[in-house]
């Protein structure tokens, strides 16, 4: 059984730790710092052997020189992007991932949208999305299409509802303001937004989410429900039809008028 936890960076990122114990191995996910990669490590005496990387931000990957050099040997797995410097494997669509320390096997999701090149990593009920899809929220889309990160996230929303969604960033409340914006009636969000406030006032993660709650909340995973399509519709100032539709005048809300 993996453990799973997350490696605070920066000001929101988080770089996720992965361990099967009692097992010393180590693999993490999206290293934009190695210092406090490092710092983990020595604090619990792991052995880092593998990486997995999502897309090519430097906030996801800037660690990995320095990781590289601390680990001779280090598998460093990411999509092929030749943006990214240093992976020693490139992968894709249905490609199936051993890594030295962890058992059983990562499947490779291509996830476009954020990034044209943007991977997840799916094993055993865990999706390690990057900056795909967000708790109550989704990346924005920089060298991709609106329509490619709507069908990425409708993608996601196929996969089992108990699925613990794995993101790169904390932004959850921001998020959940905005989805406010889209639905103040729905009162699985204002539940949601008390609990997520709560935690955030202990310094607590709001990460994992899972798909369940992320279904009832997120708006950009609730484009064919007749309430956001209703609050779309009045951003776009006429009648939207289908997800992607939808899905856009969300993002283009939100990037506009919401942050
Ligand atoms: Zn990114």
């Amino acid at each position: 059984m993996i453990e799973t936890r997350p490696i605070p960076a920066f000001d929101d990122n988080y770089i996720w730790l992965l361990t099967e114990p009692p097992g010393r191995n180590a693999v993490v996910v999206d290293p934009g710092n190695a210092d406090p990669v490092l710092e983990t490590l020595a604090a619990e005496g792991l052995q880092l052997t593998a990486v997995l990387v999502t897309h090519h931000h430097a906030d996801h990957v800037d660690g990995l020189g320095e990781l590289a050099q601390a680990f001779p040997g280090l598998a460093i797995i990411g999509p092929r992007d030749l943006r990214i410097q240093g992976l020693t494997q490139r992968v894709g669509e249905g490609d199936l991932i051993s890594l030295a320390g962890l058992t059983g096997r990562f499947t490779v999701w291509e996830v476009p949208g954020h990034t044209a090149t943007h991977i997840a990593f799916l094993r055993d009920g865990c999706l390690f999305c990057g900056d795909t899809l967000f708790a109550a929220g989704c990346g924005r889309v920089f060298d991709s299409t609106f329509d490619q990160l709507s069908g990425s996230l409708q993608r996601i929303a196929t996969l089992d509802p108990a699925t613990n969604l794995f993101c790169a960033h904390e932004y959850t409340l921001a998020n959940l303001g905005f989805a406010g914006w889209v639905e103040p009636d729905n009162p699985a969000l204002r539940s949601r937004a008390r609990t997520d406030a709560a935690r955030r006032t202990h310094n607590l993660p709001t990460i994992p989410s899972d798909l369940t709650l992320e279904l009832a909340t997120n708006p950009f995973l609730r484009t064919g429900e007749p309430s956001v399509i209703a609050a779309a519709e009045r951003f776009a100032g006429h009648e939207l039809q289908g997800h992607a539709a939808v899905f856009k005048a969300l993002r283009q809300w939100k990037d506009t008028e919401y942050d």
